[in-house]
């Protein structure tokens, strides 16, 4: 089933949160993360096509982009054996598994490994450069497909942030981008209207 309408009442919560709390970071990633777990623990909402892996790479797709840019949310799919590079964000951003597992390992901002944890369906992730920015995340499992959303503080496809090498210290700047060209319609209500 999609659900789309729970997706859609997700983002005028965010919407809403953005409002009252957007200079405030702890309040949004502790708000933040209540709507996003309500979310990832109910999984009949994502199109599918915007959680289709790649061979190539894992892939992130944009479900949603604030207009003024103070949030966006992202699908996150993985395959077996895919991992990111070690990153940053610049802006705070919330990680909630809804298919699989996924292992983030956290970096000091002198990338030293400072811990390591499993994320189950259900649970949700914190970064922000105040809290800890830098992390690898890559999925758990040696069989299954991982599907993570992610809230972000900006419109994160389109933020100059940083790969690292920890062997060397070098970093790189990168703009991610996301893998989709077209975004779901939230807005059709004609299906639950006729019902
Ligand atoms: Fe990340």
């Amino acid at each position: 089933m999609n659900n789309i309408a729970r997706f859609r009442t997700f983002v005028q919560a965010l919407t809403r949160l953005v409002e009252r709390h957007g200079a405030d970071e702890a309040e949004m990633l502790s708000q933040g993360e209540t709507l996003l777990r309500g979310i990832v623990t109910q999984d009949d909402w994502l199109p599918d096509a915007f959680a289709v892996p790649s061979s190539d790479s894992y892939r992130q797709y944009l479900l949603y982009c604030d207009p003024l840019e103070r949030f966006s949310v992202v699908s996150f799919v993985w395959q077996p054996g895919q991992r990111t590079p070690v990153h940053d964000h610049t802006v705070w951003g919330l990680v909630g598994v809804m298919r699989g597992e996924e292992l983030c390992e956290e970096y000091s901002t002198a990338l030293k490994p400072t811990g390591r944890h499993l994320v189950k369906p259900g649970q949700v992730d914190r970064v922000s450069p105040r809290i800890g920015d830098i992390h690898v995340v890559s999925n758990a499992t040696q069989d299954r497909t991982a599907v993570s959303i992610h809230v972000y503080g900006a419109n994160i496809g389109a933020v100059r942030r940083h790969t690292f090498d920890p062997a060397t210290g070098a970093s790189k700047e990168f703009v991610s981008g996301y893998t989709n060209a077209t975004i779901p319609n939230l807005w059709d209500r004609s299906r639950e209207l006729s019902r």
